[in-house]
Order: C-alpha cells, then structure tokens, then sequence
C-alpha cells in the first residue's frame, strides 16, 4: 500500500516550508516534496533585509533555517519530482520515486525562471541565473545584470562587491525595484544604471561570452559592452503544470485562481505563495500563505478523522 500522509506540500520554498511547520504543530503527518532546492528563490538571494525580526540574514541561511525548522518539527521531506496529482479521497501523489496517498495537498510549487532566450545563450559560458551562486567566478571583472527589479538590483548590488564593474541593463526607463536598492545602486561607484536598453545579442571568443550587443530602446542606437558575464534576473514564470492538470483554474498570466483562504475549486487542494494569484509576491506573503494553507488543510483532515 502506497504511505499515506496527512498532508502533502509539493514545493519547497518560504510558502511550503512554512506550511510544514503549521501543520507539524498541528500534529498532522507531513511529507514535502521537493523537485531542486529547498528554499525557492529566496536562497539565492544575497542578502534578505525585510523578513520581520531578522534585520539582515543570507536568503541561503533563511532557508537552512526553514529547513532545519520543518525537519525538527517531524516533517518528512523528499526531493523527489512530483508528476501527477490524482484527485479522489484519499488524493494520489505520484513521484519520480513513488506515489503516496494524501489526505490533503498543498500546492506551493512557486515559479522558474525566464530567461531573455537569446541566440546561443543556452550552455555559454559567462550565462548566469544566480549571482551567489556563480559571482565569484568574475572577480575583478567586468559583468553585466539584466532586469530593472528587487532580484536585478540585489544581485548586481552582490556583484559590485566582486566584480571591477556591473552594469544594470533594463528595458525601460524606470525600475520597479524597491526605492531603497536603486538609490543603493546609484551610490555605488562601480555600478552603472543602464536604462532603456536591450540585450539584443552576445558575442563569445573560446566559449566563452566577451560582450553584449545593446540598443537603446529610445534613440534606436546600437552599442556594444564588453563584458565576462551576463546574470539574467528578469523573473519568472508561474509552475502551473500540476495545477491545469488537476483542473484547478489559472488566471491569464498562469497563476492559479485562489483566494486569500488559499483554497482551490477542488476540495482538500490548496495554493499557497507565489503561484496564487495575488498582488504582493514576498517572502512574508509566501509565509502567510504557507500558514493559512496548512491549518486550512488541517480542518479537512480533521473533518475527515
Ligand atoms: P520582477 O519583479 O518580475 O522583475 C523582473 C524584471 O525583469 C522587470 O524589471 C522586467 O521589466 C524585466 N523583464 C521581464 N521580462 C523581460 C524581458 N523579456 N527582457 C528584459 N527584461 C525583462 O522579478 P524579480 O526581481 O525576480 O522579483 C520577483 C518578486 O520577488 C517580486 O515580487 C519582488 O519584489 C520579490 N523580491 C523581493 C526582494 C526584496 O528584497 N524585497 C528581493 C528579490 C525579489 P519591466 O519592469 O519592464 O516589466
């Protein structure tokens, strides 16, 4: 017989971490599966200076924390690819390893990353996605960040520590970055703020990336930036793969149609963090989300007994 757990997060970032801990202290059995990394985004980040009482901590140290917090607690937790979700009672939750039984699940599958998609950025050498984790490779030279928000900023904001100079590159002309890091930004003497501009194409010299090809998106003038590296940080894209095949509705953009209490049209299956719909994406909304899901989830296993 396939285990049967009480409930069952799939994700695990801020949102499903936090939804681990609620329901452990709730005394429900707990699995959380997990496909990459534990933490989601957040342990990618440089450094996190809004989460309530934690005035500055490394996003990868926030995360050992959720993790070490949730394991504690008696949360069983995989990294295993959750594949399908069946829905029934109890709902079937099909893994690369396995499939479990589950009497509630809570979807927490947050978002992957977009990428600009140039010509041959796949495999380049100098391609980036995360400026923790690659930064070091480019001390003292010269790189380059795409993205006008609070990822671009903190990451090139990361690699002014490392890195001779960093460029800023953003479509538009102003940035949806939290006040506080563009004026960081425009302080730092090695950082410059490229404004309406695009990345329309990279040069490469050995397999490796040697330069940018810009264009000012206002004048149309094209120009050329050499650089060792470009860290892509323009977003991401809800994971609303396991949602559309439960049936559950996602709004134009992906994001699944649930509301404040989290819950989804289908009973017993609820959204939590950044792959609801919702207007402020944080780590402290993940959270929220994460604790609302869980002791909601917790009332249907209750109902249930
Ligand atoms: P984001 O806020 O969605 O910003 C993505 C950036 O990439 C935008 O500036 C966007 O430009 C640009 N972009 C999107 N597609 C592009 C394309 N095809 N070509 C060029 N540029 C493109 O993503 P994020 O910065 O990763 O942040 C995600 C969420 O996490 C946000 O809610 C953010 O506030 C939160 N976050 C918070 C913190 C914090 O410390 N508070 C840190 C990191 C992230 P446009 O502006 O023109 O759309």
């Amino acid at each position: 017989m396939e285990p049967y757990f009480d409930i069952v997060i799939v994700g695990g970032g801020p949102a499903g971490l936090t939804a681990a801990i609620y329901a452990r202290r709730a005394g429900k059995s707990v699995l959380l599966l997990e496909k990459e990394s534990f933490g989601g985004q957040i342990a990618s980040a440089p450094k996190v200076e809004n989460f309530p009482g934690l005035p500055a901590v490394s996003g990868a140290e926030l995360a050992d924390r959720l993790y070490g917090q949730a394991e504690s607690l008696g949360a069983r937790i995989e990294l295993e690819e959750v594949l399908e979700i069946r829905d029934g009672t109890p709902k079937r939750v099909v893994t690369d390893y396995g499939a479990y039984a589950a009497g509630a699940v809570i979807l927490a599958v947050g978002m992957r990353r977009r990428t600009l998609g140039l010509p041959g950025e796949d495999g380049l050498a100098g391609i980036s996605y995360c400026a923790v984790c690659d930064g070091a490779f480019y001390a003292g030279q010269d790189a380059a960040v795409a993205g006008g928000g609070n990822t671009a900023f903190q990451d090139a904001l990361y690699l002014a520590d490392i890195c001779r100079h960093v460029t800023l590159i953003h479509r538009r002309d102003s940035f949806r970055a939290d006040p506080i890091l563009v004026a960081q930004a425009a302080e730092r003497g090695n950082l410059t703020l490229l404004p309406s501009t695009v990345v329309e194409g990279l040069e490469s010299a050995g397999g490796r990336l040697s330069g940018l090809m810009l264009r000012n998106t206002e004048t149309g003038e094209a120009s050329h930036l050499p650089v060792s590296a470009l860290f892509q940080a323009v977003g991401q894209l809800p994971e609303s793969r396991l949602a559309q095949s439960l049936g559950i509705p996602v709004d134009g953009a992906g994001f699944i149609a649930a509301g404040e209490d989290c819950a989804t049209p289908v009973p017993g299956v609820f959204a939590a963090g950044d792959i609801r719909a919702k207007g402020v994406r944080q780590l402290t909304t993940a959270c929220a989300d994460g604790a609302v899901a869980a002791l909601a989830a917790c009332r249907i296993c209750s109902q249930r007994a």
